[in-house]
């Protein structure tokens, strides 16, 4: 990195701690409380984490067999399953589906791995209207800014700059103040978006293979709407989200809440196996149809997950359920969010290894530096994942690469030695 790209990197760093360390720390630091109050009512913490950790490890090892299980399941369920090879593959699929059905309005639940694909551009070029209905996704939507957090991408917004955003925006009949005022006008809003919409699009935290049910944790319910107020539901979702039984959500359950904001249960926790069992609605002419009517299409998305199943190193990154706690607790993210400490999609400590896996070295070793290797997220991680490894592996091929190998002489010899040391 050369040092005018060092110095534009730290003023970058300044800025962002300027205009949003405030809000991050407070927001990061009450989750990561919330944790700890959280998990210490928790007497079996440590054996849900190996639980959890086990049914990961399995997963991943059986990916494409589960893949196999869980088309079976949502086809006899009368949807379909599409594994699409990249964000381009994706966006075409769900391109097509909206086209098919004459898609107008698509809304949209939250979903890290759209954000990935770039999903919202995708349609829009198409002329297709996309509206975020998680009101921190929402709420970046009308700001044209990017997520900062996984879990609470407007983290880094304060209230008074959301109620200038939205009094400027859409000038109100009465001015929008407090939190109150806020969620009432963001949800009368999003109410009429959403019935009037044709495609739904959810993520989907979790997918069973055995039946083809999906775990949607959400805060807001807003996915629920999303699914049953329109007739076609796309659920796009990373491959390695799936697992193997609905039996095997248990653990994950228990820790993703607690393990993201500090919540024992989060407030909407949804299992859907669609297509859906509710009749259509056409609010615009008041009817109900038939469940019959419903269509569902789950785009399974690998992007280099399958390549990164294959990597040593990167392979533990798909044990990764989102939950945030790595960002929470880590001091350096405590500071400046995920706009200074994250890459393309993805933020905090385990963004590494998911941009380093779908977007490549390049993204990844922007931001990679932030982590200074204190561990401190190891321990809060709910599947245990070797956070500060997986970042060490990182920077040194960014370092070698970038380099051209040509300092290796420096650590010849100085690899590890395959036994511990003795006394
Ligand atoms: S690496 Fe662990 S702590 Fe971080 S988001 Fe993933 S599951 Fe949560």
């Amino acid at each position: 990195m050369s040092s005018k790209h060092r110095a534009s990197k730290a003023e970058h760093i300044r800025r962002v701690l300027a205009t949003e360390g405030d809000a991050v720390a407070a927001n990061t630091q009450g989750f990561n409380q919330g944790r700890y109050d959280s998990v210490a009512d928790l007497e079996d913490y440590e054996s849900l984490k190996e639980e959890a950790r086990a049914i990961k490890e399995d997963a991943i090892e059986r990916l494409p067999d589960l893949v196999g299980d869980l088309r079976e399941a949502v086809e006899a369920n009368g949807g379909t399953l599409y594994v699409a090879e990249d964000a381009e593959d994706a966006n075409d699929y769900v391109r097509k589906v909206v086209d098919d059905v004459d898609g107008e309005r698509v809304v949209k639940s939250k979903s890290m791995t759209t954000e990935e694909l770039e999903l919202n551009d995708a349609l829009g070029a198409d002329g297709v209207d996309v509206v975020e209905t998680d009101l921190g996704e929402w709420v970046l939507q009308v700001a044209d800014e990017a997520p900062s957090h996984i879990v609470a991408p407007a983290i880094h917004k304060s209230r008074e700059s959301i109620a200038a955003l939205f009094n400027e925006r859409f000038d109100p009949e009465r001015e929008l103040v407090s939190a109150e005022d806020l969620t009432r006008f963001a949800r009368e809003t999003l109410g009429e978006q959403i019935a009037d919409a044709d495609v739904g699009v959810t993520g989907a935290n979790f997918v069973t293979a055995d039946s083809g049910t999906m775990a949607l944790v959400t805060s807001e319910g807003n996915a629920r709407k999303t699914v049953t107020a329109t007739d076609t539901h796309v659920a796009v979702a990373g491959v390695e989200k799936v697992i193997p039984s609905v039996e095997d959500l248990r653990p994950f359950v228990e820790l993703i809440g607690r393990s993201g904001t500090g919540q024992d249960i989060t407030s909407y926790l949804s299992l859907l196996t669609p297509p859906v069992g509710s009749p259509t609605l056409d609010f615009q002419a008041d009817e109900v149809g038939s469940p019959g009517d419903r269509e569902f299409h789950l785009v399974l998305v690998d992007n280099g997950r399958m390549a990164m199943r294959e990597d040593d190193d990167l392979r533990e990154t798909l044990y990764c359920i989102r939950c945030s706690a790595c960002s929470n607790s880590c001091a350096n993210f405590q500071q400046v969010g995920g706009h200074a400490f994250g890459g393309e999609t993805y933020s905090g400590g385990i963004a590494t290894g998911w941009e380093a896996g779908v977007e490549g070295l390049d993204t990844a070793r922007e931001f990679n530096d932030l982590c200074t290797g204190c561990s401190r997220c190891v321990n809060a991680c709910p599947v245990g994942i070797d956070i500060p490894w997986i970042n060490t592996v990182v920077r040194d091929r960014a370092n070698r690469s970038e380099r051209g190998g040509d300092l290796d002489w420096l650590v010849e010899g100085l690899t590890p030695d395959e036994e511990p040391a003795g006394l």
